[in-house]
């Protein structure tokens, strides 16, 4: 059985742990450096960054994390984790894990269209489309040769993967499609079979 962690700090953690729970994995909640031991792979979910990043800086929670993600622990962040996994992002000096070698932009889609959602193509993932909400959401302005570009929303780079690391602006735990997810768990049935 697969056994996923789940950042529990702030934010939607409680949806992604039913949609995992739907899938058939064994949850962790993640609040301490112990309860990463023995994960196969850890969601960082949407919520607020720079609040999720003081905590992190608590008990050296975030430099075990980021220490998982460089020797290759499956990670996957959504929103505001989506934010936590970049090297760079803009005009701010918050704290990241500093893991994706991409520059995020927050709250970049204005104040008017704050939240919103849409259908998007994601060619990874067959052809129907994928409903993806969008909440106060960040997106990636730029990205190294080295990670792949899984969506675009007019544009705008709004799902990526770099090897282990998996982010989306969006929030694919709030819509019943799971097959985000099952991608993410793809990756660490890569990761953990071989
Ligand atoms: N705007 C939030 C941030 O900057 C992210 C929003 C979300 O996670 N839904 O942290």
């Amino acid at each position: 059985e697969k056994r996923v962690g789940v950042l529990a700090l702030q934010g939607a953690f409680r949806e992604h742990r039913q949609v995992l729970k739907q899938l058939g994995c064994d949850v962790v909640e993640v609040r301490k450096t112990s309860d990463l031991e023995g994960i196969h792979g850890l969601i960082i979910p949407g919520g607020e960054s720079t609040a999720m990043g003081k905590q992190l800086q608590i008990n050296d929670l975030g430099e075990k994390i980021k220490e998982l993600g460089a020797k290759d622990l499956p990670i996957f962040g959504t929103c505001a984790g989506m934010i936590l996994l970049s090297k760079t992002i803009i005009d701010s000096d918050q704290y990241r894990l500093n893991l994706m070698d991409t520059t995020v932009e927050r709250n970049a889609f204005g104040r008017q269209i704050a939240s919103f959602e849409t259908d998007l193509q994601v060619p990874a993932m067959g052809t129907h489309p994928l409903r993806a909400v969008f909440i106060r959401a960040p997106y990636l302005r730029e990205v190294a040769p080295n990670v792949g570009i899984l969506a675009e929303f007019e544009g705008k780079i709004v799902f990526a993967r770099q090897g282990n690391l998996l982010a989306s602006a969006f929030h694919p735990e709030l819509t019943p499609d799971h097959r985000v997810h099952q991608y993410f768990l793809g990756m660490i049935d890569e990761h953990w079979v071989k």
